[in-house]
């Protein structure tokens, strides 16, 4: 594309402070720079922002301002266009904007596509090509595998041998702020009789990251493991909303399918993996059983150091760990096209439900209510086994940064709405 090498040839700075007044400990600040999707009342055009603190820079008008040629590829209404270029543009471009964001000399071209944040509507991120949907919390695999066979051992037998997952529905993951209307679908009845009809009656969450994914494949080859990074964009808070009733009856043996397919939340702002740098930590011991070599490479798997806190309405009901998770990105990706399946720009892989052994650390209601068993107590001294109508459920997460600063990653937030 026209805007490849000048997005390629611009000039790398190491980050110092901004001339913004963006507070040190900001979660969005000049470490973090996610990428989004807005519009405003007076250009409802889409187009690509950058958020930093509380403001969106209008990326693609800034380039062009700024006498950059790639803005053409901040000026589509999805992230997908950018995804498409690579690794190398994806540096580029987050260096060209810590440095107009740094360089006192480029304010007076810069802030006039500063817009605040609530003024803008953000949309979703990505148009999202193939979902993908892993199971990589061991500690989640073990609580799902106790609630549903008990009998049974605790994890899949392929479960320590490979990240497991499903291809799930891409149509319907929509942005944070949607709301999400109760599924109907099939139930097991009682015993003898046949099955229920309507409104799920155990509608849950999943507290789970999302990687976006760059750097088109073609059908048939593999992309190993030191290669993963450069297909790896950024990451972003994903709400796997499930009906467990539905899924416990469907499921066996072919796995999810509309438990889960009415409905997957992400955030709005996709913060780029260059942003973790610092944040990366060694996932849980992969020795026993020791991975096969295209799980493995030559370096020790890395997962990400991200603390996750979910709320119902306005409790605090868990605070999941991401570096709980036995599987890399960069495994989940080397591992979805080890057979030849390619990958499409746009692609976003899901964690699974990120579990801690704590209870106060599980990512699903399913888990912290133990199967409906054990009900939880809100601020309001309702409780909850599974959701109700009316319920707003808020994911939010950061990481460590340089400086002691915080590496956001946006809320994802979604309110349960009354079956039609
Ligand atoms: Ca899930």
């Amino acid at each position: 594309m026209q805007y490849r090498d000048a997005l390629c040839s611009t000039v790398t700075r190491v980050p110092d402070t901004t001339w913004l007044d963006v507070p040190d400990d900001h979660p969005f600040g000049l470490h973090t720079l996610p990428y989004g999707i807005v519009s405003t009342t007076a250009n409802p055009e889409r187009r690509v922002g950058v958020r930093i603190g509380d403001l969106v820079l209008d990326a693609g008008a800034a380039a062009e301002q700024a006498g950059m040629e790639s803005g053409a590829c901040w000026l589509t209404p999805s992230l997908n266009a950018f995804l498409a270029l690579g690794p190398h543009a994806w540096a580029s471009g987050r260096d060209w904007l810590v440095l107009v964001l740094t360089d006192p000399s480029y304010r007076d071209a810069i802030a006039p596509h500063l817009i605040p944040l609530a003024d803008t509507v953000l949309h979703l991120p990505i148009e999202v090509a193939d979902y993908v949907d892993f199971y990589a919390s061991e500690h989640h695999a073990r609580n799902v595998g106790r609630i549903f066979r008990p009998d049974s051992p605790g994890l899949p037998p392929s479960w320590m041998h490979l990240p497991i997952g499903y291809h799930g529905r891409a149509g319907t993951v929509v942005v944070s702020g949607t709301d999400v209307v109760r599924p109907h679908g099939q139930r097991r009845g009682s015993v003898g009789a046949p099955p229920e009809f309507g409104p799920s009656t155990r509608l849950d969450i999943e507290a789970e990251l999302g990687f976006v994914v760059g750097g088109a494949t073609t059908r048939g080859t593999r992309v190993d493991l030191d290669a993963a990074p450069d297909h790896l964009f950024g990451v972003v808070l994903l709400n796997d909303w499930s009906a467990r009733d539905i899924q416990a009856f469907e499921s066996v043996p072919l796995g999810p399918f509309l438990g889960k397919s009415f409905a997957t939340s992400i955030s709005a702002w996709v913060t780029p993996m260059a942003a973790f740098e610092g944040a990366r930590v060694s996932v849980p011991g992969q020795a026993d059983p020791l991975p096969l070599p295209y799980l493995r490479g030559e370096q020790v798997a890395r997962g990400l150091d991200l603390h996750l806190e979910v709320r119902v309405n306005e409790t605090v009901v868990s605070t999941p760990h991401a570096r709980e998770l036995h599987w890399s990105p960069e495994q989940m990706l080397a591992h979805l096209t080890v057979n030849g399946a390619s990958l499409r720009d746009g692609d976003l892989l899901g964690s699974g439900t990120i579990s801690g052994p704590e209870k106060g650390s599980r990512g699903s209601l399913l888990e912290l209510s133990w199967g409906g068993t054990e009900p939880i107590t809100l601020d309001d001294g309702t409780t909850r086994d599974f959701l109700e109508d009316g319920d707003v459920v808020t994911m939010t997460a950061w990481a460590p940064g340089p400086d002691a600063s915080r590496i956001g990653v946006a809320e994802v937030v979604g309110r349960v709405v009354p079956a039609v």
